[in-house]
């Protein structure tokens, strides 16, 4: 029988995760959905010195926000509780007091300063950094005596003979050269373990069937394939992901895109976007589909079809998505969007609550041009205010291709096909005639001269459209607006 899928993601609370952690997450769920298996989150705290506040709270609500829900979790509970790692301690401790009978692994009494010393002449002779083995030949009973008065941790004792290989569910088979390999701590002074102890126990113990993490952990899976060996445990199937680069090729860093997933969030990208933008860093459905929904994914991902070369973060493939997205939603859904929006970014000085039914009225309009949801209080603010929004003048010059005259022209023109319909006129057919009508008035075609009416009536070249804007304005103010504009090129 084959065993139950079971994926974890586990992330040390040292910050915020950013979008490459999240992307992890995001595979190691859907593998566990695409097989019916169990997906949990482990929280490995035992770097006790690189802890940040609030940090599990930040990567549970990360996994809120894509809607990536978990099976058994800190917050949750399940049958391998605990699921935060300075809970465990005893179950490392335990697991190293094996190692050290059973020889596989020795206390080491080096203190910092020898190991710094050590490292820097083995970079001055040009040799790979590692421990060089100094305390494996301390007697263990002597080792035992020393550690009830000195500090010391417990070194794993790695095979240097030979090599260990293992095979990779995303790059085939790796083999590493164990003379290469060093021995590494697994338990540290303050009794807390390191990641490579805890991480393993914990896998076996949470029945983890497939560890999926990132291409950094690739080296270090020799030194957890020998531990496992040593402590008799199966080993899972380990899927060591792509790493993540800017369009620059090189690492991801911040100003390529690397933040917090959060971040991406509060600038209003939806979920469901962000899921399918990071769903392509490293996977495709076929090597043509781009709008792949959270739910396709889940239930089409395959390890198979991840690649192993770096996946590049583009961010301008987010904002199409994103855009698809918000085209993609329904009018209910997305009426109730925009109204948080512009609650949350227009300025105080627009009275509050807000006219939910203008709103609504403009959601259509705004859905056409929103790439991202912080967009939407700036495209919406003309509507609620008496004026335009300020704008400088030269800018209704600027748009009439750089002449004052046609600038007048063109704002004359309007004043009078505009004002010549009455208020029960003033609708969307009729306002679209009559601003039509100005291009045999003007001998101009409209799109030269639309973009002054833009600015005269929202202070801006660009924004939602304008027959159904003057509609919502009402014909006071898009008339009023346009008089305004005409006097300021006197
Ligand atoms: N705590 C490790 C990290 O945050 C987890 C790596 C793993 O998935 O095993 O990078």
């Amino acid at each position: 029988m084959t065993r139950p899928v079971r994926t974890r993601y586990a992330p040390s609370p040292t910050g915020d995760p950013h979008i490459g952690n999240i992307r992890t997450a995001l595979f190691a769920w859907a593998l566990a959905r695409a097989n019916n298996g169990s997906f949990l989150v482990r929280i490995e705290d035992t770097d006790q010195k690189r802890l940040v506040d609030n940090s599990v709270e930040r990567i549970l609500e990360s996994l809120r926000w894509l809607k990536l829900h978990w099976d058994e979790g800190p917050d949750l509970g399940g049958p391998h509780a605990p699921y935060r790692q300075s809970e465990r301690l005893h179950l490392y401790q335990d697991a190293a007091t094996r190692l050290l009978e059973a020889g596989r692994a020795y206390r080491c009494f080096c203190t910092s300063e020898r190991l710094d010393d050590l490292r820097a002449r083995q970079a001055a002779a040009k040799q790979p950094p590692g421990y060089d083995g100094h305390c494996r030949s301390v007697p263990p009973e002597e080792a035992s005596k020393r550690a009830e008065s000195e500090p010391s941790v417990v070194r794993f004792r790695m095979s240097d003979v030979g090599a260990t290989t293992f095979d990779d569910a995303i790059r085939g088979a790796v083999t590493f050269e164990n003379a290469l390999q060093d021995d590494f701590v697994a338990l540290k002074s303050d009794g807390y373990p390191t990641y490579h102890l805890a991480a393993i126990l914990d896998d076996h113990l949470m029945e983890i069937s497939h560890v999926i993490r990132g291409e950094e952990w690739l080296s270090s899976a020799p030194k957890h394939l020998q531990l496992m060996e040593a402590l008799g445990i199966e080993p899972p199937v380990y899927a060591h992901l792509p790493v993540v680069h800017g369009p620059d090729h090189k690492k991801l860093s911040k100003r390529t895109g690397d933040t917090a997933a959060l971040e991406y969030r509060d600038k209003g990208y939806l979920p469901d976007a962000m899921v399918n933008f990071l769903a392509l860093l490293g996977w495709s459905l076929d090597d043509k589909t781009t709008i792949i929904p959270p739910d396709v994914f889940a239930t089409e991902f395959t390890i198979e079809r991840v690649v192993p070369n770096p996946a590049i973060f583009d961010i301008e493939r987010l904002n199409y998505l994103n855009g698809q997205y918000i085209r993609g939603l329904d009018d209910a859904e997305w009426e109730r969007i925009v109204i948080e929006w512009c609650e949350k970014d227009l300025p105080a000085d627009i009275a509050r609550p807000l006219d939910e039914s203008l709103l609504r009225q403009a959601a259509p309009l705004l859905k056409e041009r929103v790439g991202r949801l912080d967009e939407i209080a700036g495209l919406a603010h003309f509507l609620f205010t008496y004026e335009a929004l300020p704008y400088d003048a030269s800018l209704l010059v600027e748009r009439a291709g750089g002449d004052q005259g046609t600038a007048v022209r063109i704002l004359d023109a309007a004043l009078l096909a505009l004002d010549d319909l009455g208020d029960d006129q003033w609708d969307r057919d009729q306002v679209e005639a009559a601003i039509r009508g100005l291009q045999d008035t003007l001998e101009l075609k409209l799109r030269k001269f639309i973009s002054v009416l833009y600015v005269a009536e929202m202070g801006s070249p660009q924004g939602i459209p304008l027959f159904d804007s003057l509609v919502l304005l009402g014909r006071e103010r898009s008339i009023q607006r346009l008089r305004t504009a005409r006097q300021r090129l006197d």
